[in-house]
């Protein structure tokens, strides 16, 4: 990730794609901080070190055809 000219930038590799921030849109408050423009860069930031990452877990839930059918009546 890297801020330029008034964006913030996101790469695939970053540890922003697992952060519980940054699958909630807007909450992170290092993007929100820079976008209000209260902080900014001198250097390249390492987002594994950014000081807000929360890792974002999936919990999926395998349920059968027929509960399906059951909720559905
Ligand atoms: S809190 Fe850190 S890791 Fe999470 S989205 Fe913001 S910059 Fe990325």
């Amino acid at each position: 990730m890297f801020y330029d000219n008034g964006h913030v930038h996101i790469e695939d590799e970053d540890q922003c794609m697992t952060c519980e921030n940054f699958n909630k849109g807007v909450a992170c408050p290092l993007i929100q901080a820079l976008g209000l423009g209260f902080v900014s860069f001198e250097e390249h930031l390492l987002v594994t070190s950014c000081g807000f990452f929360k890792k974002f877990e999936r919990h999926l839930k395998v349920v059968s055809t027929k509960e399906v059918a059951k909720k559905e009546t």
